[in-house]
């Protein structure tokens, strides 16, 4: 063999060898992010932001790194100005970040932290544009809706691809279809689908009605939502549609007809007991199958979700009940106090329960009623908040919790109602209060921050995101966590005031977790108490389907011990 011949052999070995190794290390990763836009049609609460989720978990399941992003098209910079009636909770991501609510759906399936990128509001586009306006960016130019701000619309999106390389980016348009504020985001849409082509993928997601007076499901509304579409110039690739029953074939491809999509990308989304079922069911449908044929990516083996599929199993087959009452102000909205009730969903569910969560709403609640309003609750949860209203509730509360050695967890506010009331009942400080009740108290036991005195904005300016908390050995959060050093999510302008710190440890409340930096009083508890824990922080917002959280996990746990004669 010639020198040449041997060395051209090497080579071809060589590069074979290269391309196997390559092929292995490219599988499931994408040379070029995809885009997935969900849009909504019809009526709005249809649950895009479940379908985004869903969608996310099983293409993750498959293998592809994915992420969700939510476009809010309302003025407010975030929704952390905003009144929860307004909007639901808001959701504090780990960056510090305070966003909708459909990011804590996102992170719960998904099990992956999101961060400031991944919810951008109308208002933080305008501000953007405007600034670069400001700065002389437009080089004397008249700045436009189009193509200015759907300009910074698409490089919001794309920055996630970009950025962290994401395969896939699902982009949930928030608002219904032809509404007039949601119009520059679908012309974004319509522009990238034209620049990116078969990178991109649009989902449109309708109601299809049930008449019962005539028994006959409707298709028209999602035909008119569809023609809104097409007139904004975005034709949806993929339709998904929310019934209360299943739809037969000719629906889907009378739809399928008068829509122009393959009649198998018309999907039902049929109403489910727990929205931890709609992954399943849009397996079931097909939709990650139709949504990778659609952007040409590899579609290999169906995914089991063993272990999503394990937690389903759990949580419909849990025969006993463990009850809870959520005390708050905001307890009529179920939205308002989201990822508790799923964090709370998630712990029974790991401790083969059911919980039976009793809403109690702390303005009307008074030491006359209290031991009516919360008979029967195995574990009570003071909830968080800001301002007076219900705030006196909240102390009565935690004080038959204390007294009546039943489980209580107050996070973020209802920490410091705990600290409160104990120190008006048990310190004898009369009137203690927390300087955002009662500037003028003479135990402030609560005060503001000392970073937080010189600030006079509201948006963006509270104590936010994750931070360190060291954890008091043989303390309850130690044995809940099984470990000293752990991080959790803020959302708050007051703290526990450490002059007291002394005081409450000689007469039984304790602190069992402190920012390692700060000192700062993150955790107290009562260890006579069967089950007393105050946090800071924002617990609810790190439990997720297969991550339940530990304090949750403990708390339920110790909720469950308790019973009560029938
Ligand atoms: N209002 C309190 C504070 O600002 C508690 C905030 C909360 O519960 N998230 O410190």
């Amino acid at each position: 063999m010639s020198k040449q011949a041997v060395f051209q052999d090497v080579i071809s070995d060589y590069s074979f060898v290269l391309s196997f190794v390559c092929k292995i290390l490219t599988m499931n990763t994408v040379p070029d992010t995809r885009y997935v836009f969900v849009t909504g049609g019809v009526a709005s609460s249809l649950g895009k932001g479940i379908i985004s989720a869903s969608l996310a978990k099983l293409l993750q399941a498959r293998g592809y790194s994915v992420t969700i992003q939510k476009l809010d098209p309302y003025l407010n910079i975030d929704p952390g100005t905003l009144n929860p009636y307004e909007h639901g909770e808001c959701y504090v991501t780990e960056d510090g970040a305070e966003t909708d609510l459909d990011l804590g759906h996102y992170e719960r399936f998904l099990n992956v932290p999101t961060s400031q990128a991944n919810n951008v509001t109308t208002g933080r586009i305008y501000q953007s544009v405007i600034n670069k306006e400001r700065r002389g960016d437009y080089l004397g130019k008249t700045v436009q809706i189009v193509p200015h701000i759907t300009d910074e619309i698409k490089r919001r999106i794309k920055l996630l691809g970009s950025k962290n390389r994401f395969d896939v980016v699902i982009t949930e348009i928030g608002g219904t279809v032809g509404d007039i504020e949601s119009l520059p985001y679908i012309e974004a849409v319509r522009q990238l689908k034209w620049e990116m082509g078969s990178r991109t993928v649009v989902i449109h997601l309708t109601l299809v009605p049930y008449l019962a007076a005539s028994g006959e499901l409707k298709t028209k509304p999602t035909q008119h939502s569809v023609k809104a579409l097409l007139e904004e110039g975005v034709q949806p690739d993929i339709l998904v549609l929310r019934t209360e029953m299943d739809l037969a074939s000719d629906i889907r491809k009378k739809v399928a007809l008068f829509c122009n999509v393959d009649s198998k990308a018309v999907i039902q989304s049929i109403d489910v007991k727990s929205i931890y079922e709609v992954p399943v069911k849009m397996q079931e449908e097909g939709l990650d199958h139709i949504v990778l044929e659609k952007l040409k990516l590899p579609i290999g083996k169906a995914p089991e979700l063993k272990e999503w599929k394990a937690f389903l199993n759990k949580l419909h087959t849990a025969k006993k009940t463990v009850k809870i009452a959520l005390v708050g102000k905001y307890v009529e909205l179920p939205d308002a106090y989201k990822s508790i009730v799923e964090a709370l969903i998630h712990a029974a569910t790991y401790n083969d329960h059911k919980v039976e969560i009793e809403s109690v709403q702390s303005e009307h609640l008074t030491k006359e009623n209290v031991a009516e309003k919360l008979k029967g609750a195995q574990g009570i949860l003071v909830a968080p908040g800001f301002g007076h209203r219900g705030f006196d509730g909240k102390l009565v509360a935690v004080n038959f919790a204390r007294q009546n050695n039943i489980p209580f967890f107050g996070i973020c506010l209802g920490m410091q109602c705990a600290v409160i009331e104990f120190a008006r009942n048990v310190l004898n400080l009369e009137n203690a209060n927390s300087k955002e009740m009662d500037h003028t108290t003479l135990y402030p036991v609560i005060d503001l921050m000392e970073d937080q005195k010189n600030i006079t904005d509201k948006g963006g300016t509270m104590r936010l995101g994750s931070y360190d908390c060291s954890i008091k050995k043989g303390s309850i959060a130690y044995e809940a966590y099984n470990t000293e050093n752990i991080k959790e999510r803020h959302r708050h302008r007051y703290e526990f005031n450490s002059e007291y710190l002394a005081e409450y440890e000689k007469n039984g409340m304790i602190s069992t977790g402190t920012n390692p930096d700060t000192d700062l009083v993150e955790i107290v508890e009562i260890p006579k108490h069967k089950w007393f824990v105050g946090v800071q922080f924002h617990p609810e917002y790190n439990s997720t389907v297969l991550n339940p959280h530990p304090l949750f996990m403990s708390f339920i746990k110790a909720a469950i011990s308790i019973k009560f004669d029938k």
